[in-house]
């Protein structure tokens, strides 16, 4: 009999909620108009738009109006960090952390090549930067800060309240990938003044993958990334997507009312997960900062065991996870995020992310902490790394 999958992958990517399926099919089928059309089949949709900007906009605590629909976090990241830079041309300066997504990095790779200066901060071994050493970065010319609101592998949360202050109180813009964490802990935008730009993903909230958010603070300047038609007030360009649009706001709206359970039950869970694990398999460790932290990400190594190793074994058992090392190249590379961190190498090649959903249940969480100790004593019998 082929094994129930139990899906502890949910920072790569989410299971679509059957609610959010339900509200997107009409728009596929009888509600297909385009929502700049003149005639009313297609103007119509504008208003479907309109109340999923609300319900992105409620979630996030921001108005309507600051809230833009992309086609992913890339693509908001992307549009936030150049917008930033080309509205700002006689600065040259952005300062990042060591541990952003590849969305922000590779975007400031892109911005070194074209002559920026880029700043780097790096992180303690909890993953969090220090707020001294940011301040201490700022220069006359520094046109952006970002910095992610919560790491994808360890669930890391930054302070970004005191971040965005510092930003605000040096009139620097700031920018966060809050693609981790919308939806899974309280935002209230209203109360951040110094974020400008915040970006979130459907697929990390059970909306389908393709459709994300940019949130650019009213009055801030913005420079389209895409450009062409007049859609998204001008910021981008596109035919909307409307299902998925459609998605988003019910998606948003769905992770509103359970944000509460992501906080108690989902953490509820993963504590019970990662206590069991790091109590029954020896040489075993947590990655992150275990206070700020998102309620549904573990990040756990074992010493001298190979991540992917693990993976494949715990597939065997339907249990899909992700692991922090990645054979790249024939070289086993561990994660840019794990390096920062100093965690070292013969932990950090035997990382594991489990990241839950509010579909975990107990059943899926015991089956793990059955099977784990039994594939990681297997694995260190069969290790090269081994005494
Ligand atoms: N930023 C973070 C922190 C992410 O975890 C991801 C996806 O894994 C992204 C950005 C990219 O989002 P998308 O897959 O919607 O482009």
């Amino acid at each position: 009999m082929k094994n129930k999958v139990i899906y502890l992958d949910n920072n790569a990517t989410t299971q679509v909620d059957s609610q959010v399926v339900e509200a997107m099919l009409p728009f596929f089928t009888e509600k297909y108009g385009n929502a700049s059309s003149m005639h009313s089949f297609g103007g119509n949709i504008g208003k479907d738009i309109r109340n999923a900007r609300s319900q992105v906009a409620s979630l996030l605590g921001a108005r309507p109006d600051e809230i833009y629909f992309v086609s992913c976090g890339t693509e908001g990241d992307n549009s936030a960090i150049f917008s930033s830079v080309l509205t700002q041309p006689e600065k040259r300066h952005v300062i990042t952390s060591a541990v952003e997504h590849s969305a922000v990095v590779a975007t400031m790779n892109e911005l070194k090549r074209r002559g920026y200066d880029v700043t780097v901060l790096g992180v303690d071994e909890r993953g969090q930067i220090s707020l001294d050493e940011l301040r201490n970065a700022i220069r006359e010319d520094t046109a952006l800060i970002s910095m992610m609101w919560a790491n994808n592998e360890t669930g890391t949360i930054f302070p970004i309240e005191e971040i965005s202050a510092i930003a605000e109180e040096h009139g620097i813009q700031f920018h966060t990938d809050a693609v981790q964490a919308v939806g899974k802990m309280p935002i209230n935008l209203k109360e951040l003044k110094g974020i400008d730009y915040l970006v979130c993903s459907g697929h990390k909230l059970h909306a389908p993958k393709g459709i994300g958010v940019l949130y650019v603070r009213k009055g801030v300047r913005y420079k389209p990334y895409i450009i062409g038609g007049h859609q998204e007030y001008g910021k981008r360009a596109g035919t909307e997507n409307t299902p998925y649009i459609i998605a988003m706001g019910v998606a948003a709206q769905l992770a509103q009312e359970n944000l509460e359970k992501e906080q108690t039950e989902v953490a509820a869970l993963r504590d019970m997960l990662e206590k069991e694990l790091i109590a029954r398999i020896p040489d075993s460790r947590i990655n992150g900062d275990t206070v700020h932290r998102l309620p549904n990400t573990t990040n756990i190594s074992f010493k001298n065991v190979e991540g992917e190793a693990i993976l494949l074994l715990l597939d065997g058992h339907g249990i899909c996870a992700s692991s922090g090392s990645a054979c790249t190249s024939g070289s086993l590379e561990s994660s840019h995020v794990l390096r920062a961190m100093g965690v070292p190498f013969e932990y950090a090649h035997g990382s594991i992310r489990f990241s839950l959903s509010r579909y975990t249940t107990k059943e899926d969480i015991e089956k793990v902490i059955e099977v784990m100790p039994g594939i990681i004593s297997r694995l260190r019998e069969i290790s090269p790394f081994k005494k």
